[in-house]
């Protein structure tokens, strides 16, 4: 099968066309099923992956994108945003000795929390801005 790749700006384009026409957007499966139709207007053989609309969507400021998510046992790896690749910035709580406790992570550009232990993303709803 004939596959294209769409360039960020169509498909940037493409992401703003969705949210117009459709408001909110529920998963991401779904946003990436909305944003590929808008595509194929353009060229039948473009082909993106969620990912990089999810990515897209929030770089770009196009979408609030809230995160839901289940807790797991691995540890959180504090460098980027599985989300959005973003910073993420430490959370911390003061003690009852005036000290303070590191509790997990949030990201800067989108909001993404997570305790110590991974909070794994299970779904992401997508709000137009
Ligand atoms: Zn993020």
């Amino acid at each position: 099968m004939p596959y294209r790749r769409p360039s960020d700006t169509e498909i940037v384009d493409a992401i703003k066309e969705a949210l117009r026409r459709q408001g909110i957007v529920n998963s991401q499966r779904k946003m990436r099923g909305l944003v590929l139709k808008e595509l194929h207007r353009h060229d039948p053989d473009y082909s993106v992956g969620e990912v990089r609309v999810r990515k897209l969507a929030i770089r770009n400021g196009l979408a609030t994108v809230i995160t839901r998510g289940r807790s797991s046992t691995q540890r959180t790896v504090a460098n980027s945003c599985p989300v959005c690749n973003g910073k993420m910035r430490r959370t911390k709580n003061l003690t009852l000795y005036g000290g303070t406790v590191n509790m997990g992570y949030k990201c800067l550009t989108c909001g993404y929390w997570t305790g110590l232990k991974k909070r794994v993303p299970t779904l992401y709803v997508f709000e137009p801005r």
